[in-house]
């Protein structure tokens, strides 16, 4: 069996010309980028935008990354246009915002439709035959991912395999979070999604990457690394090793095997490029316990809800915007003004809250933040 093979290439700055050096050096040692991309062939970039934030924010993947991607891409004569379907509002703004669009324009790319879609089915997906895809991804011949080192509530980490969600257009996707509530079959239907629109190559900007709170109100934590594979699982598993965390706690890895989409076991991995010990960051700050699961009953929601992190809003923080509110999608929703009253910050219902952290991963203040509770606190000890 041929290995999984994952690049590591050190880069500790944004400067252009330096993580251009670095990209083109990790796409050569995976066959160059003749094997991604074929003159007149219609590639489709995907950085992880979530929400539009300034690039120093360490929420976005960096224009400089998306550059030095777009410049191999346009250089291999491939028609190249990019996009995201950001968790909230439409594509272009946050674009902009994140200073993407600005290099897109730069590059002459055109903006993919990531804000409609269509209805494709599949056939050979392990849980979630049925998917609505961005039209720019359906139009084109090819994806090229570039996903951002972050933390994430849900998953743990959001890496390569979870920048896919962002070929959902719009608040579909938080329906998603809805129907499948148990974080083990929302990472199944990551891994479907993976396998339906299965990218070319995988780029992951690692140079700052965010532990703590994310993935968008955590800390910037300077790894100074780029991840290159066409294996979301064996990248993602790599990501995890550097940080300390066991990718058998992420939990799209075992379906990710199963599925064929990589693997995350050691052994099956060929590192490439610089030693993966020299980036090894054994304080970054992840959450390293399996996510609990809330299939089996009542009882076992019950529990989970006392056990499994909760959001709170830090009053301080909030400016009463409502956009968690928005955003919920449970009826009724976990998150609401108390008796209607606009001025204070909405209040949880912790019974209703189905831990999507869909609230966290978007407050435009970053005003909430997960708390373990004190049984989740014990439970994690034992
Ligand atoms: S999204 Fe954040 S700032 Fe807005 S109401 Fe909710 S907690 Fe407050
Ligand atoms: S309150 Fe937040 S975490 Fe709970 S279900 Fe609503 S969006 Fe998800």
């Amino acid at each position: 069996m041929n290995k999984a093979r994952v690049v590591i290439i050190g880069c500790d700055t944004y400067a252009d010309d330096q993580v251009i050096t670095a990209v083109r050096k990790g796409v050569e040692m995976l066959g160059g980028i003749p094997v991604f991309a074929k003159p007149g062939e219609r590639i489709v970039m995907k950085p992880n935008i979530l929400i539009g934030t300034a690039p120093d924010k360490g929420v976005t993947t960096h224009p400089a990354v998306f550059r030095a991607v777009g410049r191999l891409l346009k250089d291999a004569g491939a028609i190249v246009s990019y996009g995201d379907s950001p968790s909230f509002g439409k594509a272009g703004p946050n674009l902009r915002r994140s200073g993407i669009k600005q290099v897109g324009d730069e590059l002459g790319f055109g903006v993919a439709d990531f804000d409609s879609g269509r209805s494709v089915s599949h056939k050979d997906a392990l849980l979630v035959k049925k998917f609505v895809v961005a039209n720019g991804v359906l139009n084109s011949d090819g994806l090229v991912s570039l996903p951002k080192f972050k933390t994430h509530g849900l998953t743990r980490f959001t890496g390569a395999v979870k920048n896919q969600f962002g070929c959902v257009p719009g608040l579909l996707k938080s329906q998603y979070h809805v129907k499948l509530p148990d974080p083990y079959d929302f990472a199944t239907m990551l891994v479907d999604l993976n396998t339906l629109v299965r990218p070319r190559l995988y780029i992951m900007d690692g140079i700052m990457a965010m532990e703590g709170n994310g993935p968008r109100s955590g800390r910037l934590k300077r790894l100074n690394v780029l991840l290159l594979s066409s294996d979301p699982i064996a990248l993602d598993a790599t990501a995890c090793r550097i940080v300390n965390l066991d990718p058998d706690v992420v939990p799209t890895s075992k379906p990710g095997e199963k599925a064929g989409l990589g693997t995350y076991h050691s052994e099956n991995i060929e590192l490439m490029g610089e030693a993966l010990e020299s980036f090894v960051d054994r304080s970054f700050q992840v959450n390293r316990t399996p996510p609990m699961s809330s299939s089996g009953g009542r009882f076992r929601v019950f529990l989970k809800n006392r056990i499994t992190q909760r959001p709170v809003i830090d009053k301080a923080k909030c400016t009463c915007c409502g956009t968690c509110i928005t955003l919920c999608s449970v009826q009724p929703k976990a998150v609401d003004w108390y008796e209607g009253d606009e001025s204070r910050p909405p209040r949880y219902d912790y019974n209703h809250c189905i831990r999507c952290y869909c609230c966290q991963e978007t407050c435009p203040e970053g005003a909430i933040y997960l708390s373990t509770p004190l049984l989740g606190r014990i439970y994690s000890h034992l």
